[in-house]
């Protein structure tokens, strides 16, 4: 009889290769590991292209809000500007317009926009629906997709139905049944960083949580007599954050009304803008092109990231901070991060991670990541065949 093969994917958001290349890291159920170069963009872009390998350029994915006040979902909210602004921008009442706008675009998937709420609705949600199941990216096969089409029985698990705790439990115990391939994407680190990348410590202490859980995952599965074949990897990594510049106040003293002038969304490490008016957009270049905190991204430069749409919709003129430089205050909230990604993908903290138990592929990019999941499944599909 022909030995169980398991192969076992986990997606660890935000684990980048700095924080875990000087220290032991699941060195005794590895063999191989390297950084992986991430693309432009958040993980509303890096997992799309870890998922069906292909550039934001091409699966259509980038930033999770795009200007696209026809078809926005929020349009409706445009009903609620009456409102004073201290119960227009309540934590409360922007919970209730994500689920009244969900229940209403029948939506299941990351679901938050980080702009004033009086702004809503000139904006859509790039990642209405849940990317982890099949169909989830229209116009690209992802690679849940080509499992599902597979003849082979898998597992996925995601933040949709699982914490993190809750997807090592629920993989762990499902390994006693006969799936092959089990795909885990893991958002919390990415999180914790966020709120942590200043504590070294409490860091450490986490990535071992990571380690022992995995750890125990590969160790059941070796238990049950099967050939085990895991890889872990990220879609970016977490740069800590150095310096703080007040972008807006910048953009204010150079007289841009930013109610009326334009469309502006500051996304941490990013600023992207809109108006109908090329003065204005002309404008607003100028200030940025002299601005040393950070760097003005011209069409060139977008083409050469794969990031450029030629409609706009993602932003008419864009801003990138430098590495570790955050933009604060913002016009969202007081929340504060200490590490950030977004960051030009050269930048080392934005490089993520690859672990791998055998040593057959050496991915270069988060895009290559989306070949060795389809080579494993292929490998496991040629056994079946056998
Ligand atoms: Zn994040």
């Amino acid at each position: 009889m022909k030995k169980r093969e398991i192969v076992i994917f986990f997606l660890v958001d935000a684990m980048g290769w700095e924080w875990i290349k000087n220290r032991p890291f699941l060195d005794d159920c590895v063999v191989y590991k390297q950084p992986v170069k991430t693309i432009f963009g958040f993980s509303s872009a890096a997992i799309p292209s870890i998922l069906t390998g292909k550039y934001p350029d091409e699966h259509g994915r980038w930033n999770l809000l795009f200007y696209s006040p026809e078809a926005s979902p929020f349009r409706w909210t445009r009903f609620l500007h009456f409102l004073p602004n201290f119960l227009l921008e309540n934590r409360v009442t922007r919970k209730l317009i994500t689920i009244i706008t969900k229940r209403m675009v029948k939506a299941d998937g990351y679901f938050t926009g980080y702009v004033a709420t009086d702004k809503l609705c000139y904006f859509d949600i790039c990642e209405k629906y849940n990317i982890y199941r099949p169909g989830g990216i229209s116009g690209s096969t992802t690679i849940i997709d080509y499992l599902a089409k597979s003849d082979i029985a898998h597992k996925v698990y995601s933040y949709h139905d699982y914490s993190d705790a809750q997807a090592f439990a629920a993989l762990r115990q499902d390994l006693h049944e006969s799936c092959q391939v089990y795909f885990a994407y893991l958002p919390e680190l990415d999180a914790f960083l966020h709120l942590n990348a200043d504590k070294p410590e409490a860091i450490s202490q986490k990535l071992d949580w990571y380690e022992d859980n995995i750890r125990q995952i590969r160790d059941e599965a070796v238990g049950l007599g099967a050939n085990v074949r895991l890889f872990v990897f990220s879609d970016h990594g977490m740069a800590p954050i150095t310096c703080h510049y007040d972008l807006i106040s910048e953009l204010r003293s150079h007289r841009i009304d930013l109610e009326k002038d334009c469309i502006a969304v500051f996304d941490s490490t990013m600023a992207r803008f809109w108006s109908k008016s090329p003065q204005v957009l002309d404008k607003i270049r100028n200030i940025l092109a002299d601005c040393s905190a950070g760097d003005l991204l011209i069409d060139k430069t977008l083409k050469e990231m794969r990031v450029f749409f030629p409609d706009g919709r993602y932003g008419q003129v864009i801003f990138l901070m430098k590495p570790g430089t955050l933009i604060y205050p913002n016009l969202f909230g007081k929340h504060k991060p200490n590490g950030m990604h977004g960051f030009h993908p050269d930048d080392a903290h934005s490089y993520g991670s690859f672990l791998a138990s055998v040593s057959d592929y050496k991915p270069e990019s988060i895009l290559d990541l989306y070949q060795v999941m389809r080579c494993e499944i292929d490998r496991i599909g040629d056994r079946q065949d056998d």
